[in-house]
C-alpha cells in the first residue's frame, strides 16, 4: 500500500476503531467516510466532499450541523457550570428548569422527569421503574415486557431485548420475559383479502390472546414507538392505538410511548402520540431532545405513574438508580435551547410546511415499478424496494439492493439509509424546498441506476 493510503483517514479509522452497526464488506470495499464538519443539513468529509444528510445524522440533528444558538447555549453553560450529577438531593439549576419545561410541553397535565445519557438507557430505566413499582405494590411477578416485532428500543441488554430485530440473536437475546407482538404493518403483514380494519382488529385480538396466555398479572408494561423508526419507518395500521389501548387499560398494563424519534415535531405535532391520538402513561425521549448536540435521554412520567412511583420511593426511601451524568447541566441547557429552537424558531412549523412536498416526492418515486410502497408520517419516510410490485416479492438478499442504492446516493453527495430492503429518509427540520428537490433528484438517479443493474 502506498504511504498516503496507509496514513489515510480511512486506514487510521480501520486500524483503531471498532465499528458498530456497520456492514463490514461495504467498509472494506468503499472505505470509511470520515467527516470533519457540517453546515445546515450538509456534512463534509476529510477530502472536502459535500453530502446532503437526508437522515439528520441518526434521526437527531433536526436543527442541522452548525446551529449558532445551540452552540452558544453549550458554550455559555460550559463557562458557567460544566458538569454536575443529580444524586444525593443535588442537581443543577438547568436540570430543574428542563424538567419544568418538559412537564409543560409534555401531553401530560403534569410530569416528572428522570435523565439518562441515551434512549437505550431511558428505556432500560423505564423497565427498572416498572419492576420497582410493581414489586413495591405487591406484584413482584409483574415483570414481562410487551413490545412489537421491528420495534427499536436500543442496545443495552434490556432495551435490545425489547427491540424486535433478528440480529439480537447473536447475543443470545432477547432475555426471557420480553414478548414481541406482530408488527402492525398492513402492507407487509396483512393477509390476502383482509381489509386494514380487519388487520387492526387482528392485531388487537392477538394482544388480548397474548395477555390471556401470559397472564395479565405477569406483565409489567407495553412499549411502542408511535411510528416504528429503525424498524423501517412503519406507521401503525389505521386505528391501531385506538384498538389496543382499551385492552391494555382493562388489564392495568402501563403504556409507554417511545418517542425518541417521533418526539419534538417529527410527525407534525410535538409528540407522535398526539398525531395518533392516544395518551400514554410515560414518554421516552432522546435524539431530538438536544437536537443531537448533546447525548441525553429522558423518562417523562405522566401524573399517575409519577404518583405511584413517588409512593413506592417513600416506602423504601430511595430509587437506587442513576447515571453519573444524569441531568448534566450542559445537556439540560442545550435541551432547553433545542426545545425553544424547534418550537419557537419555525422548525416545527417548517415540518408542517415541508410535509406535503415530502409526501409528493415520495409518491412520485413510489411510481417506480421496483418500489412496492412508500410509507411515513410528517418528515420521516421509507421507500420499500421490491423485485415484483404486485406480489410484493423482495429482491434476493444477496443483491444487497438497498445498500447499493445508498452507495449510489453517497457517490452523488447524498446520505440516506438502507434498512432491510427499504431506503429511509428523515430530513432535518431546517431543510429548504430546494434542498428537498436535491434530495429526491439524487435519490431518483440512484434508484434508476441500481434497478437497471438488478431488475
Ligand atoms: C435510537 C432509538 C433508541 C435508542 O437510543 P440511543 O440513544 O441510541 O441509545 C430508542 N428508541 C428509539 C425509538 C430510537 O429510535
Amino acid at each position: 500500500m502506498p504511504d498516503d493510503k496507509l496514513n489515510s483517514w480511512e486506514a487510521r479509522a480501520d486500524a483503531h476503531s471498532f465499528y458498530g452497526f456497520t456492514d463490514m464488506p461495504t467498509v472494506h470495499d468503499r472505505g470509511t467516510v470520515v467527516l470533519t464538519h457540517g453546515k445546515g443539513p450538509y456534512v463534509y468529509d476529510t477530502q472536502g466532499r459535500e453530502y446532503l444528510d437526508s437522515n439528520s445524522g441518526l434521526w437527531n440533528m433536526v436543527a442541522g450541523f452548525d446551529h449558532a444558538g445551540l452552540i452558544k447555549a453549550a458554550q455559555d453553560q460550559y463557562a458557567r457550570f460544566p458538569g454536575y450529577h443529580a444524586f444525593f438531593g443535588r442537581m443543577s439549576d438547568q436540570t430543574v428548569m428542563l424538567s419544568e419545561k418538559l412537564s409543560e410541553v409534555s401531553p401530560f397535565e403534569r410530569a416528572k422527569v428522570f435523565y439518562t445519557n441515551s434512549g437505550s438507557e431511558a428505556n432500560d430505566t423505564m423497565v427498572k421503574m416498572l419492576w420497582f413499582l410493581h414489586a413495591s405494590e405487591g406484584n413482584p411477578q409483574r415483570r414481562k415486557i410487551l413490545t412489537r416485532v421491528n420495534a427499536y428500543h436500543g442496545v443495552t441488554a434490556v432495551s435490545a431485548s425489547m427491540t424486535g430485530k433478528p440480529y439480537n440473536s447473536v447475543f443470545g437475546l432477547p432475555l426471557p420475559g420480553f414478548i414481541h407482538l406482530t408488527c402492525p404493518h398492513y402492507w407487509r403483514n396483512g393477509k390476502d383479502g383482509e381489509t386494514e380494519a380487519q388487520f387492526t382488529a387482528r392485531m388487537a385480538a392477538e394482544l388480548e390472546e397474548t395477555i390471556a396466555k401470559e397472564g395479565a398479572d405477569t406483565i409489567a408494561g407495553f412499549f411502542a414507538e408511535p411510528v416504528q423508526g429503525a424498524g423501517g419507518v412503519i406507521p401503525p395500521s389505521d386505528g391501531y392505538f385506538q384498538a389496543i389501548l382499551p385492552i391494555l387499560r382493562k388489564h392495568d398494563i402501563p403504556v409507554i410511548a417511545d418517542e425518541v424519534i417521533t418526539g419534538f415535531g417529527r410527525t407534525g405535532n410535538t409528540w407522535g402520540c398526539e398525531t395518533y391520538d392516544f395518551m400514554p402513561d410515560a414518554i421516552i425521549s432522546s435524539k431530538n431532545l438536544t437536537a443531537g448536540f448533546f447525548p441525553m435521554g429522558a423518562v417523562i412520567l405522566g401524573p399517575e405513574l409519577s404518583d405511584r412511583l413517588d409512593a413506592a420511593v417513600e416506602e423504601i426511601e430511595e430509587f437506587p438508580h442513576g447515571f453519573t451524568a444524569s441531568g448534566h447541566p450542559v445537556g439540560c441547557a442545550v435541551a432547553l435551547k433545542a426545545i425553544d429552537v424547534v418550537m419557537n424558531e419555525g422548525l416545527a412549523e417548517n415540518v408542517r410546511t415541508l410535509t406535503p412536498l415530502f409526501e409528493a416526492g415520495m409518491a412520485r418515486l413510489a411510481e417506480n415499478k421496483n418500489i412496492g410502497e412508500w410509507r411515513g408520517k410528517g418528515l420521516m419516510g421509507a421507500l420499500e424496494a421490491v423485485a415484483d410490485k404486485d406480489s410484493k416479492t423482495p429482491f434476493d438478499g444477496s443483491l444487497s439492493v438497498s445498500e447499493r442504492i445508498a452507495n449510489a446516493c453517497t457517490d452523488q453527495g447524498l446520505i440516506c439509509r438502507p434498512l432491510g430492503q427499504a431506503i429511509v429518509l428523515c430530513p432535518p427540520f431546517i431543510m429548504t424546498p430546494a434542498q428537498m428537490d436535491e434530495m429526491f433528484g439524487k435519490l431518483e438517479k440512484a434508484l434508476d441506476k441500481v434497478f437497471a443493474e438488478v431488475a
